[in-house]
């Protein structure tokens, strides 16, 4: 390909809109533009990037014994009926786009597929002979994203490998899951990137083990905590660690203690002396639901902790079951709220464990009771400072079974807290938790039989009965991991490209193209190249020898071949992009030289010794 007749846009200043690297470099590159608010368009040289990983995505699928497959995008709402996620994906904070069609029925944009697919292999598959099959696709999704933001990162319509297992047994979806695994880490090695799995939450999509596959890089939206010996790597949203001791409350019995005008944790423990870790802290949170009415919540977690949001909606949801349809959302309560529900204002700052349900009688439309949690760090604490339940009050040395005499009072003891960095590690009291952050590029799941149970997808098993397909399920964001190589390599000029994944892989700039030599000894290492299977550029233009030498640093072609003045000579410079490393050659010797390491580079991190 000539440069000339790439509709090559650069753009010298960083967009406005962009505010991460790779996004910035994208945009100035001439490979994304933006059409709408987490809409792009995917220009030439972004296409040939994704082709490329979609390309490696597919040879790695396709080696597990996977079948490629299309779904449509536009799906009956009557499908995430029977799942059961219909509300939950249109409602409330849902991500789903949904419209109607001339006759009034309902339809959403496929945000994932697994609706779709079940109702398929109920269909198709009958029989445990046919089993296992594994499917997967290459395709747009759309989801309507809170905040889109950082460009391909968080699209509202984005590129998505997804996959499909299906088996007869437990034991087969685990053994697909470990191929998954082992394909994963195979297609992320070959693109380039420093990939890490680490347990997740599974989150809407449900179901038991599931794992992320995260690129390191300091933009990344996910907290990845793990130990320094190897053993233990999870998202913050799912992680476990064990909490800092707490410092004992010397109290005798429990006493009031007057805190006007101290209303938080910080202020309460400096002006009288406490550690966090003796106080208790309480909120007030309000749970609305598809299908039952809202449900308040008090939380109760160690003063120095911070609540985990993910950890408590699962919490939420298990207790609510299944009758009360999906969880939409879970948010502080506020004081507008309170009296728009016909109830007397709260004491927040002085709130307790001990907050009655009186507080909530009369309510117009929420639960009238409290659905009461605590964290684990704060139900083992014999003695503590709480608030009072009363304006600018707090009690100092309260003890759960004295202050909460009524069972009723009693919350349930969860894991509800972040685990932080420089806590110890459950698995071992001796190490303790690093942080890094990671983009989310791959998430594999075991779903077990949720959605065949909900679907009635069931085959007939060896022994003749009806059940259940198991199910695991296995999402790439292809965009995104383009976008995450991005982040992963570039540097101030601008981006590296990984050789596996790169638009070209070698651009050949003669300095003047007004210089018949340059311009033959350019066009025949041009024609070489291509002759040798290379995917090569050729700078064409009519541009100073510094614009072009710029844009192929900010476009991030791997090698660069210049052609300047020394082409008398029959010498060029080989200048490799990552490093910048450079060498004068033979223009007869660049072939020999440049192709062993190309092929070495087309491996990714594989081709590289461990
Ligand atoms: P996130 O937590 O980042 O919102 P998710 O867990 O909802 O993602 P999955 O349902 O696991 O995403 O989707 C599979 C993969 O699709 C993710 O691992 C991620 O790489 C990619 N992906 C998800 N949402 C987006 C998006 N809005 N834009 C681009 N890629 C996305
Ligand atoms: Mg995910």
């Amino acid at each position: 390909m000539r440069v000339s007749r790439l509709m090559l846009v650069t753009l010298r200043d960083d967009p406005a809109e962009a505010e991460i690297a790779s996004h910035k470099l994208l945009l100035r590159g001439g490979f994304i533009r933006r059409i709408s608010s987490g809409i792009y368009a995917y220009l030439p040289l972004l296409w040939r990037v994704l082709q490329k990983v979609e390309r490696i995505v597919r040879e790695e699928m396709d080696a597990t014994g996977a079948l490629e497959t299309l779904l449509p995008q536009l799906q009956p709402a009557e499908l995430w009926q029977r799942s059961g996620r219909w509300d939950g994906y249109t409602a409330g904070e849902g991500i789903m786009f949904h419209l109607q069609d001339r006759q009034q029925r309902e339809l959403g944009l496929g945000p994932t597929h697994e609706e779709v697919i079940t109702a398929l292999a109920g269909d198709l598959l009958r029989s445990y002979r046919q089993l296992p099959v594994n499917l997967y696709q290459i395709q747009t999704k759309f989801r309507d994203e809170i905040r889109p933001r950082f460009g391909l990162m968080r699209g509202r319509e984005f590129i998505m490998k997804d996959a499909y297992s299906f088996h007869a047994d437990e034991d087969c979806l685990r053994q697909t899951y470990a191929a998954m695994d082992g394909a994963y880490r195979r297609i992320f090695g070959r693109c380039g990137l420093r990939a890490v799995a680490v347990e997740a939450d599974s989150g809407a999509i449900g179901g038991s083990a599931s794992q992320e596959f995260m690129v390191t890089a300091e933009a990344g939206e996910d907290l990845i905590l793990n130990s320094p010996d190897g053993r233990y790597a999870a998202n913050q949203e799912r992680a476990v660690s064990l909490a800092p001791e707490a410092v004992p409350l010397q109290a005798a019995a429990c006493s009031e203690l007057a805190t006007p005008g101290l209303a938080s944790i910080d202020e309460l423990c400096r002006v009288h002396g406490f550690d966090p870790t003796q106080t208790v802290k309480t909120l007030v949170l309000l749970a609305r639901f598809a299908a039952a009415p809202p449900q308040p919540l008090l939380v109760c977690l160690r003063g120095d902790q911070q609540l985990n949001e993910v950890k408590l909606a699962n919490a939420v949801s298990r207790h609510a079951g299944n009758e009360a349809g999906a969880l939409l959302e879970i948010a502080p309560v506020s004081s507008e709220q309170m009296a728009a529900e016909g109830l007397k204002a709260l004491p927040f700052g002085s709130l307790g464990p001990q907050l009655s349900d009186d507080a909530l009688r009369g309510a117009r439309s929420w639960r009238p009771r409290f659905l009461r949690l605590a964290d684990t760090t704060a139900t083992s604490l014999e003695r503590f400072v709480c608030g009072a339940c009363q304006r600018d009050a707090h009690l100092v040395g309260a003890g759960w079974e004295t202050l909460l005499s009524e069972p009723d009072l009693r919350p349930r003891s969860l894991d509800l807290r972040n685990a932080q960095p420089g806590d110890r590690c459950a698995h071992d009291s001796s190490q303790r938790l690093e942080a890094a952050r990671g983009i989310e590029v791959g998430h594999i799941f075991q779903l077990g039989r949720k959605y065949s149970t909900a679907l009635e997808a069931t085959f007939t098993s060896e022994t003749g009965n009806e059940e259940p397909l198991w199910m695991g399920c296995y999402g790439i964001g292809v965009s995104r991991l383009a976008q995450a190589a991005v982040e992963q390599h570039h540097d101030e000029q601008g981006i590296c490209w990984p050789v596996s994944i790169a638009p070209f892989e070698v651009i050949v700039v003669p300095a003047n193209v007004e210089e018949p030599n340059q311009r033959e000894l350019a066009e025949t290492l041009y024609g070489a190249l291509r002759g040798a299977g290379v995917d090569a550029l050729l700078d064409d233009r009519r541009e100073r020898a510094g614009v072009k030498f710029k844009d192929a640093d900010l476009i991030g072609i791997p090698w660069r071949v210049v052609v300047g003045r020394g082409a008398a000579d029959g010498q060029v410079e080989l200048v490799q992009r990552e490093g910048r490393s450079s060498q004068e050659i033979a223009a007869a010797a660049l072939l020999d030289t440049l192709l062993p390491q190309l092929e070495q580079q087309r491996l990714g991190l594989l081709g590289q010794p461990a």
